[in-house]
């Protein structure tokens, strides 16, 4: 007995909070459109059947019914399946397109005044394409009121639920417009990000973003079949005939990248080095199925057409795992994998569902798993840029440590010599002197006094070095109790000063050197750059002057002054220094 099913006159079923956020979209978009009511019956197809007894037995209520405005599946196997489409009032005698959501991947013939014509994907031909879905114009002479008689005919793909809608003309064009701009929007962006990707893996030679734009474009072509989006309006004829190797090859390759992506993105290295085994297999089988799937051996295509479900569920499970540890063991990055993936993953599990008949008001799912792809393509290329930013700060520290001394922190000889050497090679016109700072008896200090103060005695006459000295002056430790400082712009008589003002600075810090009453002190060595110097000829000479003033006494600052060795004592210098600045 036929069952008659009340339809709400929108012709669209209720949808829950995503399904309202999507609807907002198409009000966005556009208005509501004005479906007719419809009524719908199926069974399958057995031998021997005409459509006008489909179509008797269907008057006579011996077909199944349906709500067509739900999901419904349809057996695709052995023969197909009948589906009678049967318009209820208010009938609208304008012209009107007969829509199916989403798209099936087998053909669908429609018998109309007894003509049969398909209606496939793959149909370059047809006057009138569906985007995003099947599409029939209703012939303007046929009535209104007059059931459509359908035959989904058999195939080799898995059947998804579909639902069926009969929009007046103006109506359907503006949805499928609508349609057009959403998914054009959602490819854009995934192709985008996918060039950005590109780009980024070849400029910063990092596979990972390699690994990324793969996993994408798979996701793309995936939803681009599905969606119908490839055949129409992008018209890839040569897709026809092949769309369960291109579809399935895509799937497993899909999976393949994503986890040779969350791998090196979740660096599971460090947060979960023993899941790579099993990642990395996956990776490999999925592979190894895309060639099983191409290959032209029916056994080999039966085992891999087998092995894609529950591969892919081993897969899914397994690398939701490795992110959900990742994420707990403080990978930043697993948490945007699991926040853009997630989404995808539960809509892959409803959509699932549905196939197995739950769901049917979800009218939604397709359109949201397009709209997931984007939204996790955008999500992905945040998460990279994140790890990019953190990278770039990984290794702005090791610039740092590189370039300091661990104990002094100030630039160890390698960096000071590199930058002394720039500054030198510039070829300024100012003056510039260079300070070789030595330690007085610093082996007697460590003798006395130990190891550990003579670390701590290093520490604090590196601060008052770099109290005392401008922030522009170059100050680095040379060798163990040795420092210099290159004074860019520094006369001779401003080097003595600065040189004299060091001095004394370290004589007041008071550091014992012995137990008796000696302090700690330094002897400086100055030399003014000259223009053939290198930094090793400069400092050269500084180290000539330094010695001067070791042999002088020490505690004082020695200049070597055009192949001559002036050298004074920090205390003489202070007094012509002070006398000077007094009668300025
Ligand atoms: P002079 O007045 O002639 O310069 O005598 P000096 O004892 O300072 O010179 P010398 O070159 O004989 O000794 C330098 C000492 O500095 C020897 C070494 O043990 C000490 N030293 C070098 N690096 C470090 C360090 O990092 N920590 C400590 N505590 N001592 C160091
Ligand atoms: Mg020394
Ligand atoms: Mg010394």
């Amino acid at each position: 007995m036929e069952r008659l099913v009340t339809i709400p006159a929108s012709g669209r079923p209720r949808r829950s909070w995503p399904g309202f956020v999507l609807c907002l979209f198409w009000l966005w978009l556009g208005s509501a459109h004005a479906a007719t009511p419809l009524n719908g019956a199926w069974r399958e197809v057995h031998a021997g059947d005409t459509p006008q007894t489909v179509l008797d037995e269907y008057h006579n209520g011996l077909l199944q019914s349906f709500n067509p405005s739900l999901l419904e599946r349809f057996p695709h196997g052995a023969k197909g399946s009948w589906v009678v489409i049967a318009p209820q009032p208010p009938w609208d005698d304008s012209a009107r397109m007969l829509t199916i959501y989403p798209p099936p991947l087998s053909n669908v013939t429609v018998y109309a005044h007894d003509q049969p014509q398909t209606l496939a994907l793959d149909d370059f031909l047809a006057p009138t394409h569906g985007h995003g879905r099947l599409a029939w114009r209703v012939p303007d002479d046929q009535a209104a009121s007059q059931p459509i008689l359908l035959k989904f005919e058999p195939a080799e793909t898995l059947s998804a639920p579909v639902s069926f809608s009969l929009l007046p003309w103006n109506d359907y064009l503006q949805q499928d417009a609508q349609w057009l701009v959403f998914a054009s929007a959602c490819f854009a962006v995934m192709l985008a990000m996918v060039l950005m990707a590109l780009c980024f893996a070849l400029m910063l030679r990092d596979i990972t973003y390699a690994w990324y734009a793969g996993y994408i474009v798979c996701y793309a072509l995936i939803q681009g079949i599905q969606t119908g989006f490839l055949f129409h309006p992008l018209e890839w004829a040569w897709l026809s005939g092949m769309i369960v190797t291109v579809g399935s090859a895509a799937v497993a390759l899909s999976v393949s990248f994503a986890a040779l992506f969350m791998m090196r993105f979740c660096e599971l290295q460090r947060h979960a080095p023993l899941l790579r085994v099993p990642i990395v297999a996956l990776s490999i089988g999925m592979i190894q199925l895309v060639l099983m799937r191409c290959s032209h051996v029916p056994l080999l295509i039966a085992a891999a057409q087998a092995l894609l479900n529950p591969l892919l569920m081993i897969g899914a499970a397994l690398l939701l795992t490795a992110a959900i540890i990742a994420a707990a063991r403080g990978s930043r990055q697993a948490w945007f994998f699991l926040a853009s993936w997630t989404p995808l993953l539960l809509l892959t599990a409803m959509s699932s569902a549905q196939v197995n008949g739950a769901l049917p008001e979800l009218d939604w799912l397709n359109d949201a798993s397009l709209a997931g792809g984007a939204f996790e393509a955008v999500m992905l290329s945040l998460g990279l840029a994140d790890r990019a930013l953190r990278l770039r700060h990984d290794r702005d520290i090791v610039r740092v440590l590189a370039d300091h001394d661990a104990l002094t922190n100030v630039l160890n000889r390698r960096a000071w010599s590199e930058r002394a050497g720039a500054l030198l090679a510039s070829t300024p016109s100012r003056p510039i002197a260079l300070l070789f700072l030595d330690l007085d008896h610093f082996k007697l200090l460590n003798d006395y006094q130990g190891h550990n103060t003579g670390d701590r005695a290093l520490v604090a006459v590196a601060k008052s070095l770099v109290a005392e000295l401008r922030p522009s002056d170059l100050l680095g430790r040379y060798g163990g109790e040795e420092f210099v400082a290159l004074l860019d712009g520094a006369s001779p008589q401003q080097a003595m000063q600065v040189a004299t003002r060091l001095c004394r600075r370290i004589h007041r810090l008071e550091i014992p050197v012995t137990e008796d009453a000696q302090l700690l002190s330094i002897s400086i060595g100055i030399a003014m750059h000259q223009g053939s110097d290198d930094v090793e000829s400069l400092v050269e000479r500084a180290d000539q002057a330094m010695y001067d003033a070791k042999l002088n006494g020490r505690n004082r600052v020695s200049l070597y002054a055009g192949g001559k060795l002036a050298n004074v004592s920090s205390r003489r210098l202070l007094h012509v220094v002070e006398t000077r600045e007094r009668n300025h």
